[in-house]
This record gives structure tokens, C-alpha cells and sequence, in this order.
């Protein structure tokens, strides 16, 4: 198994000294190659979850595990991607690509072919050096994550990627992201407050409750299509799931109040 929490804690100290915490007694695993989803209300720690597997901290109580093995520190497997692109932006687009690589002490030339390899998987072959204002929202988040690829991640973590992109183009964003996932088998944690994209892109989706956030349901998607959201979007399911989750998080009850 690729990703594991156990009775995951994780209290932060605030300035008034009183602890917040951020999610409690978190339980799960995501499978080598899965793709699972998590949705939550906002502020309950999916976030603190994401940082905790990346080993940007650690938790209070219970254990991460990546591979087996518990997380102490950055962890250099994984991959992280956010709702901002962090492109650097007087680097052109296969220099950024190369970023990760070159702390890792890879020479120019395989450098280089690596980053080209990720460009043309991420349909931007042909904008290797343009640089990120010259490109689109959709194709700086395509950028992130070929630079993502680039270190072969065995762990792909996606933070709200898609949010701040129009409808369409975060449809046909999706779609190239699954595939390419696909492709690779990488095993893959996003974070998103879209249920239909939750849906569209998962194995698997943990439905977290309010703040602390703790895993209230898992739902299995058994829909085909996985690699191609838009194609899974046209399957009448689709609906029902999201419909699931939404009753999950009280979201009519919320609505009335
Ligand atoms: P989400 O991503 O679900 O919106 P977060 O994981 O970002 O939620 O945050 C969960 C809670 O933990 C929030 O109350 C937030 O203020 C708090 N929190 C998150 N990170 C930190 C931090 N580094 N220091 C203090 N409090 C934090
Ligand atoms: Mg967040």
C-alpha cells in the first residue's frame, strides 16, 4: 500500500495558547496507483492532511506511512501540486520543469530530455520556452504538473488544482490530468471542494466532517472511465454519487439554515 494514515491527530498551537485541532483520529489508505479524492468543508484540515503525507510536519498522535515506512521530514517522493501553478516566472516553461530535478543533482542534458519527456506527456510540446504569462491558466497547471512528473513522484498529491479555472477548461483539465495519471499509475490524493470532480476523477472519495475533520464515509466510485472524466461525466451515476456525498456533508440542511 502506497499511503497510510493511522488514528491521525493533528492539534496546532495558536497565539491565544489554546490548541486548534485540525483533524482527529484520521484513518486510511490510498492503494499503489489509486486515485482517491477528499472532500470536506471548508477549514477541516484536508489541507493539514495533504502537508502531513508531503512530511512538511508531523502529526500530534498516530503515524503516516508511505511505502511502509513512517514520514519523518520532506518527504522526497511525493509531489506536490496547489491551486497557484508556483512557476517561476523568469524561467521558461522546460526550466521550471527542470526545477526539482536540478536539486537533485541531475546533469543539464538528461535534465533537460527528462523535463521534454513530462512537456510532451502534458500536450506542451512546442512551449518549452515560453514563459508563464504567455500561457494560459489551464497550461500553467498542465506546466505544474509535468515539473510535478518530472521527479517521478511515487505520490502525487493535488491541492484544489483545478479551482480557479473556468468551467470548460477545468473539464478539459481533468481530462488530461487522468490520463496522464493514468498512464503513469501514480497513486494520487486530491484535495477538492468540487464533489462532481470528486466523482469524475476518483477510485475512491473520504468524505470528511467539520472541523476537527475525521473520515465520516468512503465511497467507492464503480464507474468505469477513470482515465477520461469527460467520458465518465456523460454516465447518468455520476449524479447520484455526488448526490450521496452532498447528503453526507448537510449540505440541504445548510442550505435552508
Ligand atoms: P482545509 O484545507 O480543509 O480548508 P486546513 O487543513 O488548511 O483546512 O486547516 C485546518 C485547520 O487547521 C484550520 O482551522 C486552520 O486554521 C488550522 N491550521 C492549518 N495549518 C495551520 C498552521 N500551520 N498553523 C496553525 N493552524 C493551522
Ligand atoms: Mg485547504
Amino acid at each position: 500500500m502506497a499511503l497510510e494514515f493511522r488514528h491521525v491527530t493533528k492539534r496546532f498551537p495558536t497565539r491565544t495558547g489554546k490548541e486548534v485541532t485540525a483533524v482527529q483520529d484520521v484513518t486510511f489508505t490510498v492503494n499503489q496507483g489509486e486515485f482517491v479524492s477528499v472532500v470536506g468543508p471548508s477549514g477541516c484540515g484536508k489541507s493539514t492532511i495533504l502537508s502531513m503525507t508531503a512530511g512538511l510536519y508531523g502529526p500530534t498522535e498516530g503515524e503516516v506511512l508511505v511505502s511502509g515506512e513512517r514520514v519523518n521530514g520532506p518527504n522526497p517522493h511525493v509531489g506536490f501540486m496547489l491551486q497557484k501553478d508556483l512557476l517561476l516566472p523568469w524561467r521558461d516553461i522546460v526550466s521550471n520543469v527542470e526545477f526539482g530535478l536540478e536539486s537533485r543533482g541531475v546533469d543539464r542534458q538528461a535534465r533537460r530530455a527528462r523535463a521534454m519527456q513530462e512537456l510532451v506527456h502534458c500536450h506542451l510540446e512546442g512551449f518549452e520556452h515560453q514563459y508563464p504569462y504567455q500561457l494560459s491558466g489551464g497550461m500553467r497547471q498542465r506546466a505544474a504538473l509535468a515539473r510535478t512528473l518530472a521527479i517521478d513522484p511515487e505520490i502525487i498529491l493535488l491541492d484544489e488544482p483545478f479551482s480557479a479555472l473556468d468551467a470548460q477548461t477545468k473539464l478539459l483539465i481533468q481530462n488530461s490530468f487522468a490520463k496522464v495519471i493514468a498512464e503513469q499509475r501514480k497513486t494520487t490524493l486530491l484535495i477538492t471542494h468540487d464533489l462532481a470532480e470528486a466523482v469524475l476523477m476518483s477510485d475512491r472519495i473520504l468524505v470528511l466532517s467539520e472541523r476537527p475533520g475525521s473520515v465520516i464515509a468512503e465511497i467507492a466510485v464503480d464507474l468505469p472511465h477513470r482515465d477520461e472524466p469527460l467520458r465518465r461525466r456523460t454516465l447518468k451515476e455520476v449524479g447520484d454519487y455526488a448526490a450521496q456525498i452532498f447528503t453526507l456533508l448537510k449540505l440541504e440542511e445548510k442550505a435552508v439554515a
